[in-house]
């Protein structure tokens, strides 16, 4: 009796067509690696590039790595960066479900229709499961490989429990492309009958990835080059249902250095690790954008991009086949730039929760603190050490007094301080325009180079030799009362 094709025919008119449709398919494993977002990167500006669909899909087939609340730090990292998506688990589409284990039974049937094909086979043999990882099982030796159809399907009926393994062709080689590594042949001898369905009825991980992308009309599949080994058979299943292949591109790994891939477990940094440790999003895109793609032509030589201007100019092509190795420095480096580039309303709204880190005197201004940090720093949390000066005087011995290129020491700066103490007290008003003519018309009257006043002032002011900007704009933000009171701490010192 041939079989009932309608529930096949229906999956396959629901399937969009004609546009470019990419996905971000992640494994719920509870952190956003810097590969992982790299991936979901590169294939959001496959889709944006070439106005097509984005779908998230959530892989959640290996039941027993789930992590709890994992989802939600996908979609988190996805939205921060602006990755977002058109179709997926919260936001539906026209072939959801989304999410792998709320497709089990579609899996089922496709397996089942591959053995009536011929291309797989019920398998009743008994393997532990690290057999079955290792791969170390020899297809030849399968008794079940060659069991009639018939036969196999007595002993399903019979309620004997089986797997559906993929029947890998005896000979010959297969052929598959990729648009990074170019064709890529193995001998199908080198290849395993890989189990499709396993025995609770749940596809495996590579099974449920080829049936999905194709129901979900994948065009592009964008993935860790470590999928590269397993290609082939998911090649070789595609033919087997008579589909189109997607275009593969397969991305080199990013890594630590150059033996050694980045890895959560030696402590290399996720995204969210990255943002605690102070860098900003979209200087973390930034640069991740260019682990291994380089734009081209005009602007070969540009590093700064927007997401904007990535999706317009972001190609496939641009991406390198050798590995990349992640340069904190470089990201850094990224980061710097980023700051810079904010407008001083952003750059405060960034930097205040840091500045509050350390300064908690509603009295100190956290907007001209910010002034002060942009252009200085690298990280945002480098602020609260930084700043914390402002809050608590520090404790500093004299000899910070003398420097030499201020022409300073002990006796001069301790004159420089008795003069600058009444003349700042006199001030009308505590703005930096005031202070910075006081100070100057003070050490013309003086008739001393501006800086071996002003080295004193901001030693004394801050405690500390090195600080976000100079004497003036910090006591303007001290206030009158506490630069004075500091200013004649740093008198009693000396
Ligand atoms: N779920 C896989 C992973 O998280 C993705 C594989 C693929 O994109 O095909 O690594």
């Amino acid at each position: 009796m041939a079989m009932d094709m309608s529930y096949f025919d229906e999956m396959e008119a629901k399937i969009p067509r004609g546009k470019i449709r990419t996905r971000f398919a992640p494994s719920p494993t509870g952190y956003m690696h810097v590969g992982n977002l790299r991936t979901a990167l590169y294939t959001w500006l496959i889709a944006r590039h070439g106005g097509g669909t984005f779908i998230l899909r959530i892989e959640d087939t290996d039941q027993g790595r789930l992590v709890e609340g994992a989802t939600d730090v996908i979609y988190r990292t996805m939205a921060e960066c602006g990755l977002t998506h058109d179709e997926g688990p919260d936001v539906g589409g026209p072939v959801a479900p989304y999410i792998q284990s709320e497709r089990r039974d579609t899996y089922g049937k496709y397996a089942h229709l591959l053995v009536e094909r011929g291309h797989a086979y019920y398998c009743f043999c008994e393997k532990t499961e690290s057999e079955e990882d290792a791969g170390d099982f020899n297809r030849a030796a399968d008794p079940c490989r060659s069991l009639s159809l018939e036969e196999a399907r007595a002993r399903v009926e019979a309620g004997e429990p089986y797997v559906i393994r993929q029947r890998i062709p005896e000979g010959g080689t297969t052929t598959f492309h990729d648009a990074i590594f170019g064709d890529i042949t193995v001998e199908n001898s080198a290849l395993d009958d890989q189990v499709l369905l396993k025995r609770d009825g749940l596809p495996t991980y590579n099974f449920a990835n080829v049936i999905d992308d194709h129901l979900m009309g994948i065009t592009h599949v964008v993935r860790g080059s470590e999928y590269l080994s397993s290609a082939p058979k998911y090649d070789l299943l595609y033919h087997a249902f008579g589909w189109e292949v997607p275009t593969y591109v397969h991305c080199s790994p990013v890594m630590r250095d150059q033996h050694n891939k980045m890895s959560k477990r030696h402590g290399d940094p996720s995204y969210e690790d990255l943002k605690a440790q102070g860098y900003l999003t979209e200087a973390i895109l930034n640069y991740v954008a260019l682990l291994g793609w380089s734009p081209r032509g005009e602007q070969a030589e540009r590093e700064v991009f927007s997401l904007a201007e990535l999706a317009e100019i972001f190609d496939i092509a641009g991406i390198s086949k050798s590995p990349a190795i992640f340069d904190i420095e470089k990201l850094t480096h990224f980061n710097a730039l980023y700051l810079r580039a904010m407008s001083p309303e952003a750059f405060h709204a960034a930097a205040e929760p840091y500045i509050r880190r350390t300064v908690n005197n509603p009295a100190l201004d956290t907007r001209a603190i910010a002034a002060l940090l942009q252009a200085r720093c690298e990280r945002l949390t480098e602020i609260p050490e930084k700043v914390a000066f402002f809050e608590t005087l520090p404790h500093y011995e004299k000899d910070l007094f003398t420097n030499k290129k201020s022409k300073t020491n002990e006796e001069v700066s301790k004159r420089m301080l008795e003069s600058a103490v009444p003349a700042l007290e006199e001030l009308a008003d505590w703005t930096q325009e005031s202070i910075h003519s006081c100070l100057m018309d003070l050490a013309a009257k003086l008739e001393v180079k501006n800086a071996t006043l002003m080295w004193p002032v901001r030693i004394a002011a801050a405690g500390q030799a090195v600080t976000p900007g100079g004497a003036v704009e910090i006591c303007q933000i001290l206030g009158r009362d506490e630069c004075l009171r500091r200013l004649k701490v740093g008198l009693e010192l000396l």
